[in-house]
């Protein structure tokens, strides 16, 4: 087997091969919080915590570094006299923890704050002048701007001529050598707070946003490391500059580069100013977290997903057929010499999928497969074949991280009115059995249409009755 991914620079499907065998280095480009998380940040999040559970459930001991971009233009410009900007920061990245706690995305190995790798972005500045690839503004202002023209590989990676590249639009034309040229370092501005102001060698000032992501990566995985990740709006400029600072310095920087698709809503594109942004806690209100994580993550990551009203029904259909083939399932082996003898392995026709350029659609259609095949052996009582295929859907909802059976989804049916619910229902189940153990059938079959009524479906079994949520 081999894992085959689309490498943005190669714009190719090509074979994974690590720098060290069993083991991958994987850096991520994180939030900058500046305001609250949409089901974009959600999904991106997401489409690495499936690289990742795919590349372990592959074998490999994979490293993820997600940062957290807590300086920038954008957070100064958000904070206000009552709260500052650290202290924006921090409320903002609790929302994003949040919200991807609440979807199942496991944290990262290394989750570094750029406020805390200072030193190693002006390490990487200090080198890029001494290359001649980086020469400080000529207007006094304190900025350090990467030279574009020393950098004949600048526009690699999304395949620009130098021509054609538009201006960074990050400081004054007039200081810079050539309009394309972009900050490193940002001299502190007049009314700039004290607080986001760190002393260098070429003035007082804060990193530009693409420097902080070269330091953070090779400091948590090295100068040279496997896959490097974000959302496909940041190949141009981020990335192409992440790329050629790092370079430009000596780093050998990623083997690979992964971009996952962006989510639009209604067919447009979120944005402040259509205010049509989907937030992720308004998204998460909408659904189970296991649906939401279902819908974001059944798309290819690097398709874009448009979400609309009702989007997120067939979602929880999906997850819905699965979770009661497993509860079925378990019931009906339940006692038997099946129970829990199914191996925990994803069919071939899974693993295939996945290693495919990371295919859930594929791999998902293996699942349902696998359910409605199962169902029919139920159905016809073959349990052996109902282990074996309870074994393989385990292992496949395991490695999407959608295992509805799993308790980090229970929270939601711990909750008071479930449990007054279920309190409820288990008494009326014991009085219609108590009325058919008298052979009171009239008053059994009340129990049951008045159950079905207010949307409680009972089915009894072997080892008694059963109810569940329509
Ligand atoms: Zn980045």
């Amino acid at each position: 087997m081999t894992v085959r991914l689309y490498d943005s620079r190669a714009q190719a499907v090509v074979d994974f091969v690590p720098l060290t065998p069993g083991k991958v280095g994987m850096y991520v480009c994180g939030p900058t919080v500046q305001s609250s998380p949409h089901i974009g940040h959600l999904r991106s999040a997401l489409v690495y915590d499936i690289w990742r559970r795919w590349l372990n459930y592959r074998g490999f001991d994979v490293t993820l570094v997600r940062n957290v971009t807590d300086i920038d233009d954008k957070v100064l410009d958000n904070a206000t006299e009552n709260e500052l900007w650290w202290a924006l920061a921090y409320r903002v990245e609790l929302e994003f923890s949040s919200g991807y706690s609440a979807l199942g995305i496991l944290p990262p190995t290394y989750e570094p704050r750029a406020t805390a790798s200072i030193p190693q972005m002006q390490e990487i500045i200090g080198r890029l002048i001494e290359r001649g690839h980086a020469y400080s503004a000529t207007d006094d202002s304190g900025d350090v701007y990467f030279d574009v023209q020393s950098w004949p590989a600048y526009g690699e990676l999304t395949r620009q001529k130098a021509d054609d590249m538009v201006a960074a639009t990050d400081a004054d034309p007039r200081a810079k050598r050539d309009p394309r040229d972009f900050a490193l370092w940002k001299g502190s501005k007049p009314g700039e707070p004290e607080s986001a102001s760190w002393a260098s060698p070429w003035g007082a000032g804060r990193p530009g946003w693409h420097i902080e992501c070269s330091a953070m990566s090779s400091r948590y995985l090295g100068p040279a490391f496997d896959i490097h990740g974000g959302g496909l709006d940041l190949r141009f400029p981020h990335h192409e500059n992440e790329l050629a600072q790092s370079t430009a310095a000596g780093d050998a920087f990623a083997s690979y580069w992964v971009h996952n698709g962006l989510v639009n809503v209604n067919g447009q594109k979120m944005s402040k100013s259509l205010g049509n942004s989907i937030f992720a806690a308004e998204f998460l209100a909408m659904a189970p977290a296991l649906v939401v994580r279902y819908f974001l993550g059944a798309a290819h990551y690097r398709s874009t997903i448009d979400y609309h009203d009702g989007a997120l029904l067939e979602a929880e259909a999906a997850v819905e057929r699965i979770e009661s083939f497993l509860t079925r399932a378990d019931r009906r082996l339940e006692g038997t010499r099946f129970a829990g003898s199914g191996v925990e392995l994803v069919p071939d026709a899974f693993a295939d999928a996945m290693d495919d350029d990371l295919s859930v659609p594929q791999a998902l259609a293996v699942l349902h497969e696998t359910v409605r095949a199962a169902n029919t052996a139920l159905d016809d009582g073959d349990l052996a074949a109902v282990a074996q295929a309870r074994g393989a859907v385990l292992a496949m909802v395991e490695v999407l991280g959608i295992n509805p059976l799993s308790p980090s989804w229970r929270a939601e049916t711990d909750a008071p009115a479930h449990r007054a619910l279920a309190s409820l229902v288990d008494s009326l189940l014991a009085d219609r059995s108590a009325a058919r153990a008298g052979k009171d059938f009239a008053t059994a079959d009340r129990i049951r249409d008045e159950l079905a009524a207010a949307g409680i479906v009972i089915e009894d079994g072997p080892n008694g009755s059963h109810w569940e949520l329509q």
